[in-house]
């Protein structure tokens, strides 16, 4: 429901001022000029691309911390367009001749209730928009509730968190995808919740390439099992 008003949200922005999700002050842009050259600079220098199984589109830290809190949870689905945009664009800039397939983390169906959306989708959505990737939202379901992982302080409870969380989703049910699957969420920490997916796709014989988000927290020194 709540996702209907992301439309109407861009429309009014057209004619009249709104306030920008992050800062409040009034602008016809889905955030103020400010807050965007503030998000700019949160984004990685294609250098800092090390891992090569990671795709990161900038540091979980400043503006790009306030956006994903107000995408999130000050309800501002629209926030995810211009983002996913972002990542598409810089994904094109590093990745120029892959192809892989774009499965967004799901979340659990309840909990995707009470929230309205997923933000991992809206993100992966607009990628692909900007990339012409294949999307399959359903490559993943998402079986049991989890508690959130950024509540928990050890990576061996945030891995017990995540386990057997996800399963095969409808997208991949019938037939596994050839080309290899990369993962999509919004912020990286430890690695797990990519991990837990991952093992799931690869169980099955599905081949990831890889994970890609928007906001990679702290000195991550976990790098994903390409095995
Ligand atoms: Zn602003």
């Amino acid at each position: 429901m709540k996702l209907l008003f992301a439309p109407l949200r861009d429309c009014l922005r057209l004619v009249l001022k709104l306030p920008c999700p992050i800062c409040q002050r009034p602008t016809d842009r889905p955030t103020c000029p400010d807050c965007e050259r503030q998000l700019h600079h949160c984004q990685f220098p294609r250098s800092v691309q090390r891992q090569p199984a990671l795709f990161a589109w900038g540091g979980y830290q400043g503006a790009l911390k306030r956006a994903i809190a107000a995408l999130k949870y000050d309800n501002h689905p629209e926030l995810a367009r211009p983002l996913g945009h972002w990542m598409g664009t810089a994904w094109l800039a590093s990745h120029p001749s892959t192809s892989p397939i774009i499965v967004p983390i799901p979340m659990h169906p309840k909990k995707q209730r009470q929230r309205g959306f997923n933000q991992a989708e809206l993100l992966a959505e607009a990628f692909c928009e900007q990339t012409g990737l294949t999307l399959a939202t359903h490559g993943l379901e998402r079986m049991r509730e989890t508690t959130a992982q950024f509540t928990l302080a050890s990576a061996q409870a945030r891995t017990e968190n995540v386990k057997d969380a996800f399963c095969l989703g409808r997208s991949f049910q019938r037939k596994a995808p050839t080309p290899p699957v990369w993962l999509l969420d919004d912020i990286y920490t430890t690695g797990a919740t990519m991990e837990s997916a991952a093992q799931t796709l690869r169980r099955q014989g599905i081949r990831v390439g890889g994970v890609i988000v928007l906001a990679q927290a702290g000195d991550s020194s976990s790098v994903m099992d390409q095995s």
